[in-house]
């Protein structure tokens, strides 16, 4: 039978596409390490179970409007005001199936076919292929990794064309896990704002995970009245509460873009589960939730600052030091086209590389080719000290032939 061509030059998400294959393996009884999802290995905060299991028990088990309960919406938006400065009200703030599915609705309701959006490199393995599904066309801006893969004005404003609907900024950032300071953002804001039908999706869901005395910023706060009608704010539960199978994202923005996405999503998936709106609510309003956000937060950094100083110690390994997020993502360059392993296999790219140290070491790693860099790969972080320890020894062993 034949299927719709609008996947053919659509790829699998690598990351949940390794991740799958780790755990089939561990399954199988391989004791796998895994680095590849990118997922906190923390369990979800007990009071917000609670408030889920609450209302679910209270009979809160039917539809709800499309965009989320009025409260959700209002605690999301005094989050928004609170915290990042952005002065949105309840009806400027959508509830979508996880940060996955703000950012492909979001994208489905501004980007045309044929319109540009411009993506820095390295990206997220989604956001080029949710704009292809929209019928856009991702430019790719690429980091220098000198420059801890941030990309500079100049890229930007030469990348700019009239055809150019959309700039993804994504700091903290997924895989690179580097970081842009306010000034840093107000710099390329500077270069995008004369362009006045451009938007910029901010994509903020590691904002909370920043290590070092890293800052970074909300996008539409750097300048309120330049970016309140232009820019797209996803964040999501995923990431900073350990939420990532509630699957709890959200988008907020101008009243006729939230609109254009309510009405997609109430022909799409509707609500999201009912009894995890006052979940949202309960993670946004608990004076707790900050003291475990800081608990996870503070154990990501010690790992990650370790996990950075064990790859950069790998002869022909080179890492940028993460400043967010919870990956490394090391060049293997170096290894590239050499025997490696006991078994002397010659890798030619990052997907090679991946799949021989899955293969000989038992070690999970996500290629870098689909987030734009062939010869790095990504380790996420987020896995306890001792598997850290575990996988990079056999790593290394790997990587000098034994
Ligand atoms: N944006 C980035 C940068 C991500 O790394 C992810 C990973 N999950 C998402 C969005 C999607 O988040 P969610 O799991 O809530 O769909
Ligand atoms: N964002 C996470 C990652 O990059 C989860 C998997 C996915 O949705 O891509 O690993």
């Amino acid at each position: 039978m034949q299927l719709a061509n609008r996947l053919n030059d659509i790829a699998e998400s690598i990351t949940l596409a390794v991740t799958a294959k780790a755990n089939a393996l561990k399954k199988a009884g391989v004791d796998v390490v895994s680095f590849g999802a990118g997922e906190p290995d923390f369990d979800t905060p007990g009071f917000i179970k609670d408030a889920a299991i609450k209302a679910l028990l209270a009979g809160k088990t039917k539809y709800e409007p499309t965009p989320g309960t009025v409260e959700a919406r209002k605690a999301i938006a005094e989050k928004l005001k609170k915290e990042n400065g952005l002065d949105v009200a309840a009806e400027q703030v959508i509830v979508s199936v996880g940060g996955k599915h703000s950012l492909y609705v979001a994208f489905m309701a501004v980007i045309n076919p044929g319109d540009e959006v411009i993506i820095p490199a390295p990206y997220w393995v989604s956001y080029p292929e949710m704009v292809k599904l929209a019928g856009g066309v991702p430019v790719i801006v690429k980091g220098d990794p000198t420059n801890n893969f941030r990309i500079t004005p100049q890229q930007v404003a030469r990348a700019i064309t009239p055809k150019t609907r959309m700039v993804i900024i994504n700091s903290p950032s997924n895989p690179g896990g580097h970081t842009y300071s306010p000034d840093e953002l107000a710099a390329l804001a500077k270069v995008i704002a004369p362009h006045k039908d451009v938007w910029v999706c901010s994509d903020e869901i590691y904002e909370k995970l920043l290590y070092g005395g890293q800052k970074t910023a909300s996008w539409a706060a750097l300048d309120w009245a330049t970016w309140k009608d232009r820019t797209i704010t996803c964040n999501c539960l995923s990431k900073t509460f350990a939420m990532t199978g509630w699957r709890i994202g959200y988008t907020a923005g101008p009243k006729s873009l939230v609109d254009a996405m309510n009405k997609l999503q109430s022909q799409m998936t509707s609500n999201i589960t009912s009894f995890c709106m006052p979940a949202i609510v309960e993670a946004y309003t608990n004076p707790q939730s900050n003291i475990e956000i800081e608990k996870m937060r503070k154990e990501f950094e010690v790992r990650g600052e370790h996990m950075w100083k064990r790859l950069n110690a790998i002869p022909g390994v080179s890492c940028v030091r993460p400043t967010g997020a919870f990956y490394c993502f090391p060049s293997i360059g170096q290894h590239l086209g050499k025997p490696l392993g006991s078994k002397k296999t010659i890798c030619a790219d990052a997907t090679a590389f991946s799949a021989a140290v899955l293969e000989e070491a038992h070690v999970a790693l996500v290629p870098g080719g689909d987030f734009g860099f062939s010869d790095h790969v990504r380790l996420s972080f987020a896995t306890s000290m001792a598997n850290i320890d575990k996988g990079l020894d056999r790593m290394e062993k790997f990587l000098k032939g034994a």
